[in-house]
């Protein structure tokens, strides 16, 4: 499932062949992906800015007409399970699943909305703020210092591993980079939510950013579905130090690595350094 890099690896490789271009066409291919009626606008328009927030990538459109004709708005997509966008040659045939297609002339070039599963999900919005994908997702991953996770966190008995992948309190983080982030800042997935202390909130917050970073540098990680959006494996999952690695040695202290079956997914992490007491 993509997370917070891969989709922000996607923003950036689309960008260039986007933003300020003439876009001819938005051609919606399916119904029963779109989180509202509205669809999009058939008047010439121009790509403009592209925003991430969370696993969410935010396409902004403006109007190419000065007569007033046209606003400008947006459309969100949320990846979901199998999500992704793709720059195809305008004339190379259709790929199955391709739900939505943008006509980019200059480019030559079809930017193509594909998911096989469906769990994504589209919209069209005047503004992200007045988005309903958006309307109830918590604050961007790695806009999140220690005290504001502290503060999130601070309320809850959930643990952890579950807190930090609610996308209601903070938006970004599935499976993968929640194991990574954990282990990196040696606390236990089972830990109270609620229990950090404010050190270890910015510990926690310190591993989240470094982690995304590095991820993001990297390509992403190429898991299951996600490739980089040319095609090319994402590089993170070379740097994965529990992620997919039971039994393996852990590399801080070298005892087998641990894997736990938890509301039916899979959950890695080290027994000794992530806080015995807890796990
Ligand atoms: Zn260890």
């Amino acid at each position: 499932m993509p997370e917070l890099p891969e989709v922000e690896t996607t923003r950036r490789a689309i960008l260039p062949a986007f933003t300020g271009r003439k876009v001819a066409s938005i051609t919606p291919l399916r119904q029963d992906i779109w989180a509202s009626s509205q669809r999009p606008p058939s008047c010439p328009l121009t790509g403009g800015e592209i925003f991430r927030h969370g696993k969410t990538l935010i396409l902004s459109f403006l109007p190419e007409t000065t007569d007033g004709q046209g606003h400008p708005f947006s459309l969100l997509s949320r990846f979901g399970m199998s999500g992704r966008w793709d720059r195809r040659p305008r004339r190379a045939p259709r790929l199955p699943h391709t739900h939505l297609e943008i006509l980019l002339p200059e480019e030559e070039l079809v930017l193509a909305w594909s998911d096989p599963r469906r769990f994504g999900r589209l919209e069209v919005s005047p503004s992200p703020r007045e988005s309903i994908l958006l309307s109830d997702t918590g604050p961007d991953a790695l806009d999140l210092d220690g005290p504001a996770l502290r503060e999130i966190f601070h309320p809850l008995t959930t643990p952890l591993r579950k807190a930090l992948t609610d996308p209601a309190l903070l938006s970004g983080i599935g499976n993968i980079y929640m194991a990574e982030i954990l282990f990196d800042a040696g606390l236990s997935p089972f830990r109270p939510a609620g229990s950090l202390s404010l050190p270890e909130a910015c510990r926690l917050s310190q591993s989240m950013h470094q982690i995304l970073e590095l991820a993001i540098s990297v390509g992403g990680s190429t898991i299951h579905s996600y490739r980089q959006e040319d095609g090319s494996p994402g590089g993170y999952q070379r740097y994965h130090a529990v992620y997919g690695r039971e039994g393996l040695p852990c590399i801080r202290c070298g005892l087998p690595l641990q894997r736990a079956t938890v509301e039916a997914r899979s959950l890695y992490f080290c027994r000794f350094c992530q806080t015995r007491s807890y796990s």
